[in-house]
């Protein structure tokens, strides 16, 4: 099966909210213009994905979003032959036709995929701005507005694939962090529609629970919880239950770190 990728042309839809938390934003545009690869490295739900939507916008560039998992070879992201009717035909997949048609790549989770993607987008990574198809016996040459990005969650916790410093190596990196309290409210507070103090309230419950490291838990409040959290709150979900069912449930299962993050967050509403 081919790897499931999103195309978003810019035109057809709306630039989508992004608000600046570093210099992110010039580092990306000068990446495209020097033909550089993009990684960007940080926790999930801290706006990477978001970043790069708006900066194809910002740059009037076609993206194709590829969600990379355990299962996604290279021919997934590269292409295969498949049957039509009595023929076999080529089937170009999504980072051939991004290096075809010149738009912007993203593969989200890339160190989640199978080795040989790292492998396969070598040649694309450095100057030669390149991708042999084997099957094809083809080398095609990137057109001139390719850009690869690539989004990677560092190991820093339990149960994260790393990716090899050689592969590192390739890429111009930015990291993305949980933004500061007042960013972060204007943020959720624009998605969702609730209150500048609710969300400021919010984003509190988030760092008290992001500051307690000894609950070991693998991944901690992301701004993509809160902004659920906050949505169902806007939508008329009593504020507790919200906070318990976006933030509180989702982070473990374990039982006591359960009842002890309900009781923290209930004291803060
Ligand atoms: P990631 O790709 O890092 O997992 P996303 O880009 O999907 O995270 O972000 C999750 C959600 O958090 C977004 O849908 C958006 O609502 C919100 N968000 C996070 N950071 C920002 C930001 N800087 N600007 C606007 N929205 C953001």
């Amino acid at each position: 099966m081919e790897a499931k990728s999103v195309k978003i042309d810019v035109n057809s839809v709306a630039e989508p909210f992004y608000k600046a938390i570093g210099n992110e934003i010039g580092v990306f545009e000068h990446s495209f213009n020097n033909r550089l690869p993009l990684l960007l490295k940080g926790p999930t739900g801290t706006g990477k994905s978001r970043f790069v939507e708006y900066m194809a916008h910002r740059l009037s560039m076609p993206l194709i979003t590829v969600a990379c998992h355990e299962e996604t070879s290279s021919t997934d992201l590269i292409g295969r032959f498949i049957l039509k009717g009595a023929e076999t035909v080529w089937q170009d997949g999504p980072l051939t036709r991004a290096v075809r048609e010149g738009a912007i790549i993203y593969l989200d989770e890339i160190a989640e995929a199978r080795p040989d993607v790292i492998v396969a987008v070598h040649s694309l990574t450095d100057f030669r701005r390149k991708l042999y198809i084997d099957k094809l016996g083809e080398e095609v040459e990137a057109d001139r507005n390719f850009m690869f990005v690539a989004s990677f969650n560092p190991g820093y916790q339990r149960g994260f694939k790393e990716l090899k410093p050689s592969t590192r190596q390739r890429f111009v990196s930015v990291s993305f962090d949980y933004p500061d309290p007042k960013l972060e409210s204007e943020i959720v507070a624009v998605e969702s529609g609730v209150n500048d103090s609710e969300a400021r309230k919010l984003v509190k419950i988030a760092n008290k629970i992001r500051n307690l490291t000894e609950l070991g838990l693998t991944e901690t409040v992301s701004t993509r919880l809160l902004v659920d959290a906050a949505k169902l709150i806007h939508s008329g979900l009593p504020k507790r239950l919200s906070v318990e069912v976006a933030v509180v449930e989702p982070l473990t299962d374990d039982e006591d770190t359960l009842e002890a993050l309900k009781d923290l967050s209930s004291m803060m509403i």
